[in-house]
């Protein structure tokens, strides 16, 4: 889909070359092996030869005994021809004249036919050249390996020529109608669409153009599939750039990128250009080793200089995605800046359902599947978690060689989508016990709690990190009671509650546990105001980077006891429920050490439907 598009790259049909690429350095290299190899043969030429080489005096023996038909002489080398075709080669030394040797051995040599070849001449080139060529090799070499080094930073300071990934109006495109679950953005976007289709609409009114939206949520909401969506909406070039791609090495490069993708773009106007995750410029403070403060500032001056720079005949609209806006420098979200907000939520139930039927298109399901359950269940689902949900469902389907995904494929893959994949360990007997009860804990606390949602599924399957779990169905709530978070907190520490009244030891598996619980506590101290605090806002880590909060000593010690006794109450409610349900409690263990799972219909025919009641929290407000 994203071509890596070079400047002015027009996207017409793309062929895809089979290079055979024919550069300067690997013509050296080859040639350099290739003549290297040469030599080595050369080099080695005698010694192969050697092994037919006899001594010079068998060959005057031959001579002698009139075998020998003909010797030519090559240098030192002699070539020995017989009767009977036989060849040998011999040597003699070098200085000393075939002629004498013969002679002075008092040999014949009418019958033998003597040839001598000059070799200085050749043998000197390749002297010459053998003593030579290796140097120039060396030469060359090292010229290119340097060339080739110096390339490597041209590319840097050449900025990469515009890395920008550009997506233009003929790609596959993507517009709102893939984007679900996000109405009100999707909303405040429409204006921007107008705008670039429209601009003089704008002018006449003498409005001020938008320049930047900068849009904020959560990973996985779909703000860069909305940006693109927005580009394709308005049938506008796209101009795509993560925050942390104008980074480099060397200062001043960052700052470089931006004005080239500024003047790129300008070029190809009507058009967006995306930066996404822009917090890795928008912050990073100090960042240290490479790039470091400077560099963060000078790239981050520079998309303001540019955006400030534009003139109001300019289409073009520079959009931005962060999921932490908290970090941004005030600077980016001055008017005229990115001064428009669009911010993504987490989708709802509608949400979720709109964007099932956007990924579920395409993949063949059976028609069991219910996808207003599914919508309902996957409370706290991304956009991105819903597809990936999806994706899974459809290779367990087709691992389990189905024709069409059903339901049951779809619950494992939401549970591995927020659980992690199953996890086979080796659990000892009295291990499985201990999770069996603690995961029995969280579910008959919150069985007995009024306000929590009806148990889901029970497992001792460990997954990721835990050993087991317990869900919940969840709805959305617009507010939390008080009494309803205090239930919360005791179903959390329900697990602990069950291990140590059990078996009388507590287990690190109770952690995680241990640690939403406290959040949960935290919070309502320092932020609900529902604590014997009162209504006041304690938080000190919400605090913007300009603003400097403090809460004394003796406040920080009330925090701390504040929340210590809303766990403990918790715990003592957890323990005081679990032991009032103590046949229950072994009656579930039972079956999910045979099964490992309980779903929902099951747990309702062990322990009954869950039953009215006020809630235990409530009652103690009112004594
Ligand atoms: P973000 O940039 O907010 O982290 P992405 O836009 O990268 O999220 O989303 C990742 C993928 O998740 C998208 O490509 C899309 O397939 C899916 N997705 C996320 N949100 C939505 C949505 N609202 N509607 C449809 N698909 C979505
Ligand atoms: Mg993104
Ligand atoms: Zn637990």
């Amino acid at each position: 889909m994203a071509t890596n598009g070079k400047k002015n790259h027009n996207n017409k049909k793309r062929i895809v070359k089979v290079k055979v690429r024919f550069s300067w350095k690997n013509f050296f290299l080859y040639g350099f092996l290739i003549l290297f190899t040469l030599f080595l043969f050369m080099g080695f030429g005698s010694s192969f030869e050697s092994k037919q080489t006899v001594p010079l005096s068998n060959v005057i023996q031959d001579v002698k005994s009139g075998k020998v038909t003909e010797i030519s002489v090559a240098d030192t080398q002699l070539t020995v021809k017989e009767k009977g075709g036989k060849t040998l080669y011999s040597t003699k030394e070098s200085g000393t004249s075939i002629y004498s040797i013969f002679k002075d051995s008092g040999v014949d040599l009418t019958k033998t036919k003597i040839s001598v070849q000059d070799t200085s001449g050749v043998s000197n080139w390749l002297n010459i050249i053998s003593s030579v060529l290796p140097i120039v090799l060396m030469i060359a070499f090292f010229y290119f390996i340097f060339r080739q080094a110096r390339g490597a930073q041209e590319n840097i300071f050449s900025f990469g020529k515009s890395s920008a990934k550009q997506f233009n109006k003929d790609n596959p495109k993507v517009t709102f109608a893939n984007v679900a679950g996000v109405d009100e953005a999707k909303q405040e976007l429409t204006e921007i669409v107008d705008f670039l289709k429209h601009p003089e609409k704008y002018r006449a009114m003498g409005a001020r153009t938008p320049k930047g939206v900068l849009m904020v949520g959560p990973a996985g909401t779909g703000k860069t599939l909305l940006a693109r969506a927005t580009a394709g909406e308005a049938n506008v070039t796209f101009f795509s750039m993560a925050g942390s791609e104008f980074m480099e090495m060397l200062v001043g490069v960052g700052a470089s990128r931006v004005r080239d993708l500024f003047n790129t773009a300008k070029k190809a106007q009507p058009a967006i250009i995306f930066i996404d995750e822009i917090d890795a410029i928008g912050r990073q403070r100090g960042m240290g080793l490479v790039g470091g403060h400077d560099e963060r500032e000078q790239t981050l001056n520079q998309i303001l200089v540019e955006m400030d720079g534009f003139t109001p005949n300019e289409q073009l609209i520079v959009m931005a995605a962060t999921n932490r806006p908290d970090v941004l420098d005030p600077a980016l979200v001055r008017p005229g800046r990115f001064d428009r907000k669009v911010v993504l939520d987490m989708p709802d139930v509608e949400g979720r359902k709109a964007i099932l039927g956007i990924h579920a298109k395409g993949k063949p399901f059976t028609p069991d599947v219910n996808w207003e359950k599914v919508a309902k269940r996957t409370v706290g689902f991304s956009g991105a978690d819903l597809e990936n949900m999806l994706n899974e469902a459809a290779i367990l389907a087709a691992r389990l060689s189905k024709k069409a995904i059903d339901m049951k494929d779809i619950e494992e893959a939401a549970t591995k989508v927020k659980l992690g994949p199953e996890k086979k360990r080796l659990q000892t007997e009295e291990d499985r016990k201990m999770t069996a009860y603690h995961e029995a804990g969280h579910a008959l606390v919150s069985w007995y709690m009024p306000q929590v949602e009806p148990v889901h599924r029970i497992s001792i399957v460990s997954r990721g990190f835990s050993l087991g779990h317990t869900m919940v169905e969840q709805i959305e709530r617009s507010h939390e009671t008080k009494s309803r978070l205090l239930e919360m907190i005791a179903m959390m520490l329900g697990g602990r509650a069950a291990e140590s009244l059990i078996f009388n030891e507590i287990t690190t598996g109770a952690s995680n546990d241990i640690e939403k619980a406290t959040d949960v506590a935290r919070s309502m101290v320092i932020e609900y105001g529902m604590s014997n605090l009162g209504a006041i806002n304690l938080d000190l880590e919400k605090r913007s980077m300009y603003e400097v909060r403090e809460v004394s000593p003796e406040m920080q010690a009330k925090i701390d006891e504040e929340v210590k006794r809303i766990m403990d109450e918790g715990y003592a409610m957890a323990t005081k429920v679990l032991k009032s349900l103590r046949p229950q409690m072994d009656k579930v263990v039972e079956v999910l050490l045979q099964k490992e799972t309980i779903e929902s219909d099951e747990w309702i025919s062990i322990v009954g439907e869950k039953e009215k009641r006020v809630s235990p929290f409530a009652e103690k407000k009112k004594a």
